[in-house]
């Protein structure tokens, strides 16, 4: 296992500077569009597909990187070029994750590609496991699943929301309940293979931010899949369930290692979303005369401009440690995860408000980038983990004890 370094290797520096010119080219002229159209941009997906960043191929090769550091890096570079556009990109990774942290080997090979189909013929896919009275508390879902024997077939029923590319992905992996009175411990994950009957789209969502990305409930009707979909395999499920029954204590470190180690990307994310605002703030604050010299030689722009760059890079700093700590099989003693998403989700939001200001009314209009960051940046407070359940996560880890 590699020390933890801040040096780039040849590899990855080839890599970041190929997805920033991606960004740079690609998605960065294309972002205003599809911010106001509010929809998945499937020409920008396509573009992606051709040059080789959206499929199995470029997912494995950056999931299988031992630094660690890969995953973050390509996100932060994506997620600076657009984060609605990002995430319609990533949202298939979401499902992808769940395959492999829940997958047999063969349920990974044979169900990975398809999330991504090929550059001929492009596919999503969404992870589902949001519920309209189960957001932040996930032990609580009422989708079901029951096993038909006879059949050897799983019959799901229930509505998920919130599901990024829910209804137009072609793939879905939902994470229902088997057992409610058990809790988490009673939930396996399904895939839900494209054209099974019995799952559609709900209502579709109009956003605050990342407007580019679609955001939709998925209905469960009778949902039949056969028994090979459910992850992990049924002999899995059966003892997990025994245990559970029996009041065996859970491997809750496994799970709590799973979140932890997908945080960190996320945390990227937000990261990328904060650079852009911050190296556009810097330029323009450059620029800028009021009162015959620019406004970064005042203080108040130029200290705001400090306190940004410090704080994109400690969340930097926060986001590779934990990813390194993620793929070195360290232990997460203090929520390692959790504190890189909440600095960076928190960081982003701070940063793209500071930028707002610093372009003055220029910020707070559409003509201008900044204000659809801002407006992009607040979904990292919110999804994969609240703000609010990641200090939960830390306080917990650090102290102890079961705070609620
Ligand atoms: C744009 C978008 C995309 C999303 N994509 C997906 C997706 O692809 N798949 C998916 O499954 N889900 C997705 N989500 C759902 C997302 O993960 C949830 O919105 C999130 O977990 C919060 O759940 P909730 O909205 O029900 O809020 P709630 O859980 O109801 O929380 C409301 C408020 O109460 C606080 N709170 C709740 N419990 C506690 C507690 N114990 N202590 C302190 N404060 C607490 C929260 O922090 C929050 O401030 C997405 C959401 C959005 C908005």
């Amino acid at each position: 296992m590699p020390d933890f370094s801040l040096d780039l290797n040849e590899d990855q520096l080839q890599l970041q500077k190929w997805i920033h010119d991606f960004a740079e080219d690609v998605m960065r002229p294309n972002a205003h569009e599809w911010d106001e159209r509010e929809e998945t941009p499937w020409p920008i997906i396509e573009e992606a597909a051709k040059v080789g960043l959206y499929g199995v191929d470029f997912i494995f090769n950056a999931f299988s990187d031992p630094t660690g550091i890969t995953l973050p890096m390509v996100n932060e570079e994506l997620f600076w070029g657009d984060a609605g556009i990002g995430l319609s990109i990533f949202g298939s990774v979401l499902a992808v994750a769940g395959i492999v942290a829940n997958g047999t080997p063969e349920q990974v090979m044979e169900w990975v590609p398809v999330c991504f189909g090929t550059p001929d013929d492009i596919k999503l896919a969404a992870f589902g496991v949001s519920e309209p009275d189960a957001g932040s508390d996930v032990s609580s879902l009422r989708t079901k699943a029951v096993y038909d024997e006879a059949k050897d077939e799983w019959v799901l029923n229930g509505t998920k929301t919130w599901i990024t590319n829910g209804g137009i992905a072609h793939t879905h992996v939902i994470v229902a309940s088997v057992d409610p009175k058990l809790g988490a411990r009673g939930q396996a994950s399904f895939v839900v293979p494209e054209g099974t009957p019995g799952i559609r789209q709900g209502q579709k969502f109009k956003k605050h931010g990342i407007r580019a990305s679609h955001t939709a409930e998925v209905v469960l009707e009778d949902c039949r899949v056969p028994g090979r979909c459910l992850l992990g395999g049924k002999d899995k499920l059966d003892e997990r369930l025994a245990r559970a029954r029996e009041g065996k204590k859970a491997n809750v470190q496994a799970a709590m290692a799973t979140f932890e180690a997908t945080r960190p990307s996320v945390g990227a994310q937000a990261v990328g979303i904060a650079r852009a605002a911050y190296e556009y703030s810097l330029d323009y604050a450059k620029e800028r005369k009021q009162f015959g010299r620019a406004i970064i030689e005042n203080q108040a722009i130029a200290f705001k401009l400090a306190d940004m760059k410090t704080r994109i890079d400690a969340s930097r700093l926060l986001v590779w440690r934990a990813a390194w700590m993620g793929k070195a099989g360290k232990k997460f003693e203090s929520g390692e995860g959790s504190m890189s998403k909440l600095y960076a989700g928190e960081t982003a939001v701070w940063v793209t408000e500071q930028a707002i200001q610093i372009l003055g009314g220029y910020g707070y209009v559409r003509e201008y980038p900044v204000e659809r960051w801002h407006r992009d940046a607040k979904i990292y407070t919110i999804f994969e983990g609240t703000s609010e359940i990641q200090r939960l996560v830390i306080a917990r880890a650090i102290s102890g004890v079961h705070i609620n």
